[in-house]
C-alpha cells in the first residue's frame, strides 16, 4: 500500500516536470519561429565593395531573385541601368531614361531584396530636399543597427534620379563608370521611393545608411535617387532582422582584393555628386 502512494507521487511529481518541459519548449519554439520568418529577412547577392571593384557580371537571374524578395533595389549584368524591385515587379531603368520590365533570364551582380510587409506608416508633408526628408526618417526609423525597407508613395514636385550605362570589359571600378551617368530631373511625378536603410556595420558588404531608388507610377520613368522634394507622401516602413548573402562561386569575386576600404569612394558614387562638379 504504501509503495503504490509513493508510486503515485513520483508519476504525479514525473507528469509535472512533462508539462513544465513541454510549456517551456513551447514558448521557447514559439519566439525561434517568431525571429525566424521569411518576411523578415533581406536576400542580398554579392557585395558593394564587389561593385566598387569592377564586378558587373551578373549571377543570379531576376526569376531566382524574386523568389528572395518582392522589394529591393540593385543593378543589373554589365552595370547596366539602376533595379527597382516593386510589387514583385522588377524595373530596369536605363542611362538612356527608359525603363522597363526586366526579362526572367536577365541577370544582377549585386541587388537586396525582401518581402516587404509595412510594420509603421506615416504621413510626410513638405520637404524640399533629400536630406531634409531623410533627416525626418532618422527620427521614424524602429531602429539603427537593424535593416529597413523604406517605401515612400507620392506625388512629388521634383525628383532627381541617375542611371548608369552599360560597361564593357575590362570593366572600370565603379566610382569611374558613374561619370558617365546621365541625370533626370522629373517635375510633378507620382510614383515610389524604394529603398533600404542600413546600419553602419554592413561597410563593405552593402551601402549603409539610406539607399533609395525611385519608379514613376506609370512605370516609365525612374534611377539611383539623387534629390526629391515632397509636398504629401506616405511613407512606410518595413523592419528587417535578418541577413541572407550568396556570394559569387565564379569569375573576377574569387580573386579579387578587398582588402582596401571603399567609404570614401563610395560615398562619391551613391550622392553622384563628384562627377557633377
Ligand atoms: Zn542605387
Amino acid at each position: 500500500m504504501q509503495s503504490w502512494r509513493r508510486s503515485g507521487v513520483i508519476l504525479i511529481i514525473a507528469l509535472a516536470i512533462v508539462g513544465i518541459v513541454l510549456l517551456t519548449g513551447a514558448s521557447f519554439q514559439k519566439g525561434i519561429l517568431g525571429a525566424s520568418t521569411p518576411d523578415d529577412t533581406l536576400y542580398q547577392y554579392s557585395t558593394i565593395d564587389a561593385l566598387m571593384l569592377g564586378l558587373y557580371d551578373g549571377g543570379v537571374t531576376m526569376q531566382n531573385l524574386t523568389t528572395r524578395g518582392d522589394f529591393g533595389i540593385g543593378t543589373f549584368d554589365r552595370l547596366d541601368g539602376e533595379m527597382i524591385v516593386l510589387d514583385g515587379m522588377v524595373y530596369q531603368a536605363r542611362a538612356d531614361g527608359t525603363v522597363s520590365q526586366a526579362a526572367p533570364a536577365h541577370t544582377t551582380p549585386f541587388a537586396a531584396v525582401a518581402f516587404f510587409d509595412t510594420d509603421r506608416s506615416y504621413q510626410l508633408n513638405r520637404y524640399d530636399n533629400l536630406s531634409s526628408l531623410t533627416s525626418t526618417i532618422d527620427t521614424l526609423l524602429p531602429g539603427e543597427n537593424h535593416f529597413s525597407l523604406i517605401r515612400i508613395d507620392g506625388t512629388f514636385p521634383a525628383v532627381k534620379v541617375r542611371s548608369v550605362p552599360a560597361q564593357q570589359t575590362p570593366y572600370p571600378k565603379l566610382e569611374d563608370a558613374v561619370k558617365e551617368q546621365k541625370v533626370y530631373t522629373l517635375s510633378n511625378i507620382t510614383g515610389t521611393v524604394v529603398g533600404v536603410w542600413s546600419p553602419a556595420f554592413v561597410q563593405g558588404i552593402n551601402v549603409p545608411g539610406y539607399h533609395l531608388h525611385f519608379i514613376s507610377a506609370d512605370r516609365k520613368s525612374g534611377g539611383h535617387l539623387l534629390d526629391i522634394s515632397t509636398d504629401r507622401a506616405t511613407l512606410s516602413l518595413d523592419e528587417v532582422a535578418g541577413l541572407k548573402m550568396d556570394l559569387p562561386t565564379t569569375g573576377d569575386f574569387l580573386t579579387a582584393d578587398f582588402s582596401g576600404n571603399q567609404s570614401a569612394a563610395l560615398g562619391v558614387v551613391e550622392k553622384g555628386t563628384a562627377p557633377a562638379r
